[in-house]
């Protein structure tokens, strides 16, 4: 196996081999981008490091021909004091995850190397402060010694000499800096620092390996559903200086602005320092403007760069490039992560521009982009008491308790509260409370920042760069420059990620102009746009949700019970209902209702409760239907077991041996209950007596239910609608089950039509969610008019877990365990579950070409399962009224 591709060896395509980093470094080199030249070690290396905990045999060999390669082509070597070549190990994996992993600087230096550099250079201080860069980042990644240590000894460096700025240390305070950082390491690992370059660089290599295993990528990774067992590519690069000096610099940008979209390059800029800098928000940045002033040959080339960069890729790119000495290099690019309105505004610009066509804009959006543009906003006519003003850094309204840490923010949360994270700026660290926080605030650093950019990627609210926030973290308490207000943990606050305004105390938010936008048509969600920038985002929507509508191929249905709730769903583009509850129905004041057909000791007790259910349910019916008039409607009878419209077991045992107990006076019907109770217990309701199982115990039940839906339908069509209701029968496991269903109710209809003089086209169909469903679906579809997948229960019970007990129980170790990466009721288990529909939908058309088959259940809403639903050639998929924009886009994407 070949385990190291030299930069001129690879491409962009290769990113599963090379990573990311590795593989557009690649591309750059060929397109004449001027980059460092380096080699890159694949993620096949790396995975065999953690699987046998140790590098391949033949890495070793194949780094030495490649650095030697590498030597040859710069007239330079490693750790030659004299033509010293440094070098970075660079992290890099298939998909980008910002600040993760590992990155070492400056490796080679050494006691005597330092001193070539500083003769070579003619710039002591630069190679005191790269060397004393590499023992800190050596340390704390490579050594796992505790960043703090080094921190607190550059604090100390500083505050010995009265300078507030790691560039004012001078070339005797680097190297007594260098000496404590040699003493830290000795003293914290028993062996002095490695001094042998290819040392460092082999155990940066390994370091970097592991890196892919730390607690916070592990985090990571499962929120962005990134699997486990891809690992990380290394990247061996030349080292370029940006902290030279004064001509010297390091960057990052964008080839748009990645939190709104607005054309035009966007970027920070940090003169006299090295890489990191930048994102660690250590100084505050200059716009990139500044370096038009400052160097503009350079600006000039990095600007043709650049475009040449979203020419090439034909999407928004970002870069992270160094000057040293005016002379400019590429170190980075991708397609840059952005919000969710600047990818709908960067899609439909690129639309625009004729950059890509209109299928390609939908695989640049997805769902859960848009479910973000959905969120409300706070209320632009309240009330509000502005805090300051940072940099918006991702959009959102968020209002919180201030927190100060992880322990706080996960303490808060757990207790119901909603939390802002507040910190003078992020690291990696701060991961864990950064999930749970509504909100993400910090007093330092850019748009580029640690907390930016993670905060973008989760779509959480975030603002950064309030510079007058003065935050203490020792103290927890926050105070604003040039004012006397001080602010304290589990203070309310709150922040807007779309302005940068901090306010104080509860907000009042607003709905989204998108949300409007998908409620009521294009001009509503216009109009309440209140800048131009908003309604160039309804229109990016509007465009690509209406391509989306034309593409697709699958249909969407909302799952909804209520007639507003359908009325929603309608409004939010739903084409129907594919799964109306009944079961709700029957709460309430109707409870009694439903415990009289339990506890009826004769068939006639039974009716009369029937026949008081009767008008009640037409009337829901009736409702729901005219809110759908013209569009299927499935409704499924009733599914859940009984007892769940009992009392409780226990508590009811309990009340009645306390009655006995106290002598009061147990009633006949308490009896009656407790006993009807006890019949009706069941050691796993799940698998019990439900759905079509009841349906057949207490036949009279569905047929009530059959009879409210006919008559329903025959009330509609007097009243001039046309009601399409189709009705679905719950955990049908046998033909024979359906077929005894099937006719009680066209019995039931016949009779309703008859009796009313009406024509009532009413479909019958089965739910399947058992397996023996799926695979004998062949013969359902005798007795079916169409199917749809419960593939909630479909999920239990193929897998033979009962929802409520497991999720809470053990997934958290399987997720660990990597038995599954994603809960297998978020997105459709496709090997398992999703085969089950996939042979039921083959049985079922090999009987019946054209019988339609539809999804209800939370997989409808998910896109990756959406993706697979119209993989398996489903009809439509049915998702709550919310995820019905979400599941529209989907599957227009689906198509094409
Ligand atoms: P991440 O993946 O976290 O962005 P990188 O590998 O890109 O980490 O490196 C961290 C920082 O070090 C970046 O700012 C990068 O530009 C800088 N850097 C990496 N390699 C070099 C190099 N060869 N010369 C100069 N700076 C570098
Ligand atoms: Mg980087
Ligand atoms: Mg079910």
């Amino acid at each position: 196996t070949k385990y190291v591709f030299a930069f001129t060896e690879g491409d962009k395509d290769k990113k599963d081999l090379l990573g990311g980093k590795g593989a557009n470094l690649a591309e750059m080199m060929k397109l004449g981008i001027p980059v460092p030249p380096g080699f890159t070690i694949t993620t096949e290396a790396c995975r065999a490091y953690l699987a046998q905990g140790s590098s391949p045999d033949t890495l070793g060999v194949e780094v030495t021909t490649a650095l030697r390669q590498m030597e040859a082509d710069m007239g330079k070597k490693l750790g030659d004091p004299d033509d010293l070549l440094l070098l970075s190990v660079r992290s890099g994996a298939k998909f980008s995850m910002p600040g993760m992993m590992e990155t070492v600087l400056n490796i080679g230096l050494n006691d005597q190397s330092v001193e070539g550099l500083a003769r070579k250079s003619g710039n002591p201080r630069f190679a005191w402060d790269s060397y004393r860069r590499l023992i800190q980042m050596f340390g704390k990644t490579v050594l796992d010694i505790d960043g703090d240590y080094f921190a607190d000894a550059l604090d100390a460096a500083k505050d010995k000499r009265g300078v507030t700025q790691d560039t004012e240390l001078d070339v005797d305070a680097l190297k007594e800096l260098v000496d404590v950082y040699k003493d830290i390491v000795e003293r914290e690992t028993g062996v002095p620092f490695p001094q042998t370059p290819r040392e460092q660089m082999d155990k940066a290599i390994e370091a970097v390996f592991r890196s892919w295993n730390t607690d916070r990528a592990k985090i990571y990774r499962r929120r962005e559903r990134i699997p486990h067992d891809l690992g990380t590519a290394v990247n061996v690069q030349a080292m370029v200086f940006g902290n030279m000096g004064d001509k010297s610099g390091t960057g990052v940008c964008f080839t748009r602005d990645p939190s709104t979209g607005h054309t035009g390059v966007y970027g920070d800029y940090l003169v006299n320092a090295q890489g990191e800098d930048v994102v660690a928000g250590i100084r505050n940045t200059l716009p990139l403007d500044a370096l038009k002033e400052l160097d503009e040959k350079s600006y000039n080339e990095l600007m043709a760069n650049l475009h040449t960069l979203e020419t090439h890729y034909r999407d928004m790119c970002d870069i992270e490039f160094t000057v040293e000495e005016g002379k400019l290099w590429l170190l980075q690019t991708r397609v840059g992560k952005r919000t969710a309105s600047a990818a709908f505004r960067i899609a439909s610009q690129l639309v625009e521009e004729r950059l890509i066509t209109r299928d390609e804009a939908l695989t640049r959006v997805n769902g859960e982009q848009l479910t973000q543009l959905l969120f409300p906003q706070f209320d632009d006519e309240a009330e509000k008491i502005t805090l300051t003003k940072g940099m918006a850094a991702s959009p959102g309204a968020a209002v919180g308790e201030i927190v100060f840490n992880n322990a706080e923010a996960v303490a808060r949360t757990k207790a119901g509260a909603d939390v802002i994270l507040v910190r003078r700026e992020t690291n990696p660290d701060d991961l864990e409370g950064m999930v749970v926080a509504s909100g993400i605030l910090t007093a330092r650093g850019g748009k580029t920042s640690h907390a930016a950019v993670v905060a973008r990627g989760m779509g959480r609210c975030c603002v950064v760069g309030a510079e007058e926030l003065y935050v203490d973290e020792s103290t927890e308490t926050v105070t604003i420059r040039g004012s006397d207000r001080v602010l304290k943990a589990g203070d309310v606050i709150a922040i807007d990620g779309t302005s940068g305004y901090v306010y104080l105390g509860d907000v009042p938010v607003t709905p989204s102009p998108v949300s409007i936008y998908i409620e009521e048509g294009l001009e509503a969600g216009i109009a309440a746009a209140h800048d131009d920038e908003t309604k160039e985002l309804v229109a990016a929507v509007d465009l690509l949700l209406t391509h989306a509508d034309k593409r697709a191929r699958l249909k969407v249905r909302a799952n909804a019970d209520a007639p507003e709730d359908v009325a929603r769903a309608r409004k939010f583009g739903a084409t129907g209902i594919g799964l109306c509850r009944t079961e709700h129905m029957f709460l309430g004041d109707r409870r009694q209702l439903i415990e009289t057909v339990i506890l009826a000791e004769t068939p006639e007790e039974q009716n009369a409760a029937f026949e008081a259910l009767s008008p009640l349910q037409r009337g829901d019916f009736v409702g729901i239907l005219e809110a759908m008039d013209g569009l299927p409607t499935t409704i499924r009878l009733i599914d859940p077991p009984l007892h769940e419209f009992l009392p409780d077991i226990t508590d009811l045992t309990v009340k009645i041996a306390v009655k006995e107990a106290t002598g009061v006076e147990v009633t006949e019907k308490e009896r009656k209950l407790l006993k009807a109770v006890r019949e009706q217990h069941e050691q796993n309701p799940m698998l019990g007596l439900r759905g079509v199982r009841l349906g057949l115990k207490i036949r009279g039940l569905f047929g009530l239910q059959i009879r409210a839906i006919a008559e329903a339908a025959a009330d509609r069509i007097e009243a001039g609608g046309d009601p399409r209701p189709e009705i679905m029968v719950p955990l049908v496991g046998s033909v024979r089950e359906l077929q005894i269903i099937r006719e009680d109710a066209e019995e039931i209809i016949a009779a309703v039509e008859e009796s009313r003089g009406v024509t009532l086209n009413i479909q019958i169909g089965a739910m399947i969610e058992l397996p023996r469903a799926a695979m004998t679906a062949h013969s359902l579809t005798e007795e079916s008019d169409f199917f749809s997948f419960g593939t909630n229960d479909l999920t239990q019970t193929a897998w033979g877990f009962s929802r409520d007990d497991v999720e809470s129980t053990f997934f958290n170790e399987y997720f660990d365990l990597g038995v599954f990466g994603v809960s297998p009721f978020e997105s459709i288990d496709v090997r398992g579950v999703g085969k089950l529909v996939a042979v039921g939908v083959e049985k079922a058309r090999s009987v019946k070409p054209d019988i339609k088959c539809g999804v209800c259940g939370e997989h409808g809403g998910d896109p990756q399962s959406i993706h697979f639903f119209d993989a398996v050639g489903l009809d439509y998929v049915s998702c709550s009224p919310f995820r019905v924009p979400v599941a529209r886009l989907e599957a227009g994407r689906a198509a094409v």
